[in-house]
């Protein structure tokens, strides 16, 4: 385990003149240079020639005293955020080549503030997956086990922070595709309330359960980029009318000015470290004087069978839009519905298929009520559950209830890899913001831990996150 700078560090470097923003770039590809032959996690990178021309104009600008927030900062962005300067594919076949004709709102925002792009990072097909092994390209891999998965969706943004092959990144969560990679990469993922981030340019898959999510090496650098991503777009008519969003100034939360809920029958399907790290952290929270309350989800056992069909009918009505023609894949010919079927048929891999045929299952005439309709309700009463605790306290929960698994070993059973999700799916069927930051590590493997609070309570999330390092004195981790 190594320990390398984060944002705030850095810029701190760059403004005395320490380190100049193009040896920055050129550290950083080595990293690339070094890690991705055994990790496969960026799906495509800028060229050397464009990020050194962007370090240059950066260090100019800190000469000149114009740096503006993340001046020269390197970001790694996931595949299913569009750019019009790299390709975004989503993991997918049916987009292998496309270019966008336009940026996704957030990226935008970060080219706005100084930062570079450095590539796209790997991800499972449309965001669907928690390992990254569903990806049409490649799988990636943990660089903490080569032989274990970084978690997923987000898993190429997890595993590029995890070996020091960006300094921050961009991931989506429709059901935790940020956690569950930020707990078995050692990094932050932080999921915001629904409608904070625009969505605008994000290739969806579930519209009314994600949000483009920041993650880091640390709770502040996390934060800095909510800072910078967040706030009112008209272009996505989810979006809240927030205009200003400020959580990286947060101060560590004073144990005891919170409560924090912990739920132990929830507990019980987690594997022993996963429960140990967990009682571990939240007994040293104790120990600095917070205030630790049993309670009970009594909701939470419905969570995963209620979000998996929402999120099926959501991709089932999304994924109607690739018919080959609009959104081009190479190569296929014939006439019309051959032409659709085909490229439909190859663009789309097994998962994919399986989800489309499963959500429109659930919508169909017969069944919507039995199905769809059900988990709407369902949903409703979720989410009143955790509005009321979430008026109360700061509720725990491990991120996942497994350690990362080995390459292959849930891929193939979908309910397997389906079970993963059954901590981080509340949030997003809540609408509230979620935290994942490490809380230790088993036999070399890392361990998160998750913090979800109400809606627009980034900042309380932050706070507590930033006592929760000073406790484990873990930020900044990388492996090897
Ligand atoms: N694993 C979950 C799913 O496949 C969540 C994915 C995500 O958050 N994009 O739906």
């Amino acid at each position: 385990m190594r320990r390398i700078p984060g944002v705030v560090e850095l810029i701190e470097q760059y403004r005395r003149g320490d380190l100049d923003p193009v040896e920055h770039v050129y550290r950083i590809l080595e990293a690339i240079g070094k890690w991705e032959p055994l990790v496969n996690a960026y799906i495509s990178l800028e060229s050397i020639d464009v990020m050194v021309g962007m370090a240059e104009e950066a260090a100019a600008r800190y000469r000149r005293g114009e740096a503006r927030r993340l001046e020269g900062i390197l970001v790694a962005v996931k595949d299913n955020i569009s750019t019009s300067f790299l390709p975004t594919t989503a993991g997918s076949r049916m987009l292998d080549g496309y270019i966008p004709p336009y940026n996704a709102t957030v990226v935008d925002r970060l080219l706005a503030e100084g930062a570079i792009i450095v590539g796209k990072t790997n991800l499972d097909e449309f965001a669907m997956g928690s390992t990254t092994e569903l990806s049409a390209f490649f799988p990636t891999r943990n660089p903490w086990d080569p032989g274990r998965v970084p978690g997923g969706s987000s898993g190429g943004s997890g595993a590029v922070l995890a070996y020091g092959g960006a300094d921050v990144a961009l991931g989506s969560d429709t059901g935790g595709s940020v956690r569950l990679p930020a707990t078995y990469t050692a990094t932050v993922g932080l999921k915001p309330t629904y409608g904070l981030v625009s969505r605008y340019g994000l290739i969806p898959y579930g519209n009314s359960l994600e949000q483009i999510s920041p993650m880091a090496r640390s709770v502040r650098d996390a934060a800095l980029i909510l800072d910078v991503i967040a706030g009112h777009d008209p272009l996505d008519a989810a979006s809240l009318k927030v205009s200003k969003v400020n959580v990286s100034e947060a101060k560590p939360l004073e144990p005891g000015v919170v409560d924090i809920c912990i739920f132990p029958s929830l507990l019980e399907g987690a594997e022993g470290p996963i429960r140990s790290t967990f009682n571990s952290v939240v007994d040293k929270l104790s120990s600095e004087g917070a205030c630790i309350v049993e309670e009970e989800l009594k909701t939470a056992k419905y969570s995963l069978p209620v979000y998996y069909t929402i999120a099926f009918a959501e991709a089932a009505s999304n994924l109607a839009r690739y018919d080959g023609v609009l959104y081009p894949s190479k190569g296929y010919s014939g006439v019309w519905e051959e032409y659709v079927a085909e490229a439909r048929g190859k663009g789309f891999g097994l998962e994919v298929k399986r989800r489309i045929l499963m959500g429109v299952y659930a919508l169909s005439e017969g069944y919507r009520e039995e199905y769809y309709l059900a988990a709407a309700k369902a949903r409703r009463l979720i989410r009143d559950e955790i509005d009321k605790l979430t008026r109360r306290c700061i509720l725990a929960l491990p991120a996942s209830p497994i350690l990362p698994p080995r390459l292959g070993e849930r891929v193939g059973d979908p309910l397997k890899l389906y079970l993963m999700d059954v901590y981080t799916v509340l949030a997003n069927l809540a609408g509230v913001p979620a935290l994942v930051q490490p809380a230790g590590f088993y036999d070399g493997l890392p361990i998160g831990i998750q913090w979800m609070a109400g809606k627009l309570e980034e900042e309380k999330l932050v706070s507590l996150g930033l006592l929760v390092e000073d406790v484990t004195g873990l930020s900044g981790v990388v492996a090897g």
